[in-house]
C-alpha cells in the first residue's frame, strides 16, 4: 500500500470533467470525466504521489483508467491501477514507464513503484478506433492517432465536445516528433488529417501538458506546420536539443500557435 503524499491541484473543465495538476511541471495533465455511471481517469503520471488513493476520493464511481501513450509522465503509475486502456502501439512506452521515471521520482519512490509494478501487473486492455468508454451520459470515443509515438489515441467527448489528445497537440512545449520512439512527420500529419475530420465535433483541446484548453486552430497550425515540413516549402529552423534526445540535428517549424521539433531524418 502506498501512502498518500502531495495531492494535485483540480481545475475544472466542464461539467464532471476535471484537471488534476500541479505535483512537477514534468508530469502531464491527467483528466477525471464522470458520467451518472461510470468515470474514465485519462492518463495517470509519473507516480510522484498516490493518484489512486486521490482518483478513489475524488470519485464514488467506478472508473477506467486509459493512457494516451505510454511515455513516462503519462503512464508512469499503471502500475497502481488493476487494468489500464491503451493502444498496441503503447506497450513498448508503457513497459520502461516506471525505469524512466526514476530521476525523476527518487530512488525511494521508484523502489515502491517497482514493487508495486511487480506485485501488481496491471492488466492491459488494449484499444483502437471506434472503441467507446460509456459513462452514462457522456460517451468517449478512441481515436487512433500516431506521431508522437506509436501509440497514441485522443478521446473524444461527444456530449462536453473536448478531445484529450495526449502529447500530438501541445502548446506548452513543441510537439516533440524527435523522441526515439516517434514515427516520421508525414505519419503525424496523417494522423492530424484524420484528427482534422472530427473538428466539427469538438470545440477545445485538452492536451497532456496545457492547463488551459486549446482552440481547434492549434490543430489546424499542427497541420499546417506538418504540411510544411513534408512539402519542403517551410522546413523551419534548426534547435537546440538537451542531451536526453541523443544529439539529432532537430529542427523546428511553426504555423499559427503550434511548433513542431522533428528530425530531418524521419520526415518520411
Ligand atoms: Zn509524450
Amino acid at each position: 500500500m502506498m501512502g498518500q503524499s502531495a495531492q494535485h491541484k483540480t481545475k475544472q473543465i466542464a461539467p464532471g470533467v476535471r484537471l488534476l495538476y500541479g505535483i512537477d511541471d514534468f508530469e502531464c495533465c491527467i483528466y477525471l470525466v464522470e458520467g451518472s455511471e461510470r468515470a474514465l481517469l485519462i492518463d495517470t503520471g509519473c507516480g510522484f504521489n498516490d493518484l489512486k488513493f486521490e482518483v478513489d476520493h475524488l470519485t464514488d464511481l467506478s472508473y477506467d483508467v486509459v493512457v494516451t501513450h505510454g511515455h513516462c509522465d503519462h503512464a508512469g503509475a499503471t502500475c497502481m491501477f488493476p487494468k489500464v486502456h491503451m493502444a498496441r502501439g503503447a506497450v513498448g512506452d508503457a513497459d520502461a514507464a516506471v525505469d524512466m521515471n526514476r530521476p525523476a521520482i527518487g530512488d525511494g519512490r521508484w523502489q515502491v513503484m517497482k514493487e508495486a509494478e511487480a506485485c501488481h501487473p496491471s492488466e492491459r486492455a488494449f484499444v483502437s478506433d471506434g472503441f467507446e468508454f460509456e459513462l452514462g451520459g457522456k460517451t468517449l470515443e478512441v481515436i487512433e492517432n500516431p506521431g508522437h509515438t506509436a501509440g497514441d489515441i485522443s478521446l473524444l467527448d461527444k456530449q462536453d465536445r473536448i478531445l484529450f489528445c495526449g502529447d500530438c497537440l501541445v502548446q506548452a512545449m513543441d510537439v516533440l516528433l524527435v523522441v526515439p520512439t516517434a514515427l516520421t512527420v508525414r505519419q503525424y500529419l496523417t494522423s492530424m488529417e484524420k484528427l482534422l475530420e472530427r473538428a466539427g465535433e469538438f470545440d477545445r483541446i485538452c492536451s497532456g501538458h496545457d492547463k488551459d484548453t486549446l482552440p481547434p486552430t492549434f490543430l489546424e497550425g499542427a497541420v499546417e506546420a506538418a504540411r510544411g515540413i513534408v512539402s519542403g516549402k517551410e522546413p523551419g529552423n534548426p534547435a537546440e536539443l538537451p542531451p536526453v534526445f541523443g544529439g539529432i540535428e532537430a529542427l523546428r517549424a511553426k504555423a499559427v500557435n503550434t511548433s513542431i521539433l522533428y528530425n530531418p531524418e524521419k520526415i518520411g
